[in-house]
């Protein structure tokens, strides 16, 4: 009995926390989601990868993934802002992996313009890629989770998700869209053992600000490094920029078994600035 029970701990002891488990990570070729796609493998779990990208690169992130964590590791091209393809990703995803235990609704895009000038069709994307694309993808993978008693959804959501800025309408509204959506699908999921929960980042440098520098610059008339001073960091109150590895830590975090209490939340991970 004894030796039985040692046998089953030194089992556990070198299991990885998320094995067993599989993710959809939405907009994981860079940035924050190819982060938290790199810690979810690292723990265990098989990813689905999705982005755009050049094919290569992607093809060599894929291979290095899977290779160095012994875990299973796909891409999908889908675009987020196409109901149909998100429900052909869910499709190949369950055909691959069997079943979906964690979705990471990360896929973003921003467009940075006083409301008078802001593009109808920028509105309209942001809205699709950033908070439709959200529901999509959990209206189709979501009932499966309820039923096997686990699951696990991350919505990135930001500081913009709480509170605003000037020239980020539709970013702003998406984003706050993304919070409220989180809670709802928390309360649905709660006695089925799936928790949905937002991570809010502040500013985290990735390609998706890098863009942003210029916009900004242009729309305050100011040049580069006064952007980031006086507009990126001014109420980020730590005056660093967030880490994608934070944000992949978090993730993983929340899809563990220690977490199952975390349900409708939206976590700042923003160096202070939404407690100002
Ligand atoms: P990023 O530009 O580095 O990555 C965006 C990812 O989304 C890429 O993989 C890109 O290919 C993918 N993508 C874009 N359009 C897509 C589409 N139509 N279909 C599928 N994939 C698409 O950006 P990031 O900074 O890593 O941002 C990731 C998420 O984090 C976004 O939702 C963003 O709003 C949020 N966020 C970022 C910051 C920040 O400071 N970087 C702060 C708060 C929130």
């Amino acid at each position: 009995m004894l030796n039985a029970l040692d046998s089953e701990m030194n089992a556990m002891v070198g299991r990885k926390p998320l094995e067993g488990r599989s993710a959809i990570v939405t907009g994981s070729t860079s940035g924050i989601g190819l982060a938290i796609a790199q810690a979810l493998a690292r723990a265990g779990a098989a990813v689905m990868l999705n982005g755009f990208g050049v094919a290569a690169e992607i093809e060599a992130l894929r291979a290095e993934l899977a290779e160095e964590n012994d875990v299973d590791v796909v891409y999908d091209c889908a675009d987020m802002s196409s109901r149909d393809a998100i429900r052909m990703m869910v499709e190949r995803a369950n055909a691959r992996f069997g079943q979906i235990d964690i979705v990471v609704n990360n896929a973003g895009v921003q467009h940075v313009a006083p409301i008078g000038e802001f593009p109808a069709e920028k509105w309209d994307a942001i809205l699709a890629i950033n908070l439709s694309a959200a529901f999509h993808l959990v209206q189709a993978t979501f009932d499966g989770m309820c039923g096997r008693n686990y699951g696990r959804i991350i919505n990135v959501a930001s500081a913009h998700g709480l509170v605003a800025s000037p020239f980020k309408s539709a970013y702003v509204a998406a984003k706050h869209g993304m919070v409220g959506f989180t809670k709802t699908i928390a309360l649905e999921g709660a006695e089925f053992g799936v928790t949905s929960n937002a991570i809010c980042p502040g500013y985290v440098w990735t390609p998706l600000v890098e863009h942003q520098i210029d916009d900004q610059a242009k729309s305050h008339n100011i040049p580069r490094d006064a952007v980031i001073r006086d507009v990126f960091l001014k109420d980020q109150p730590s005056r660093r920029f967030a880490t994608v590895e934070e944000m992949g830590a978090l993730a993983v975090f929340l899809c563990g078994d220690l977490a199952a209490s975390i349900t409708g939340a939206a976590i700042p991970v923003d160096g202070g600035w939404t407690a100002h």
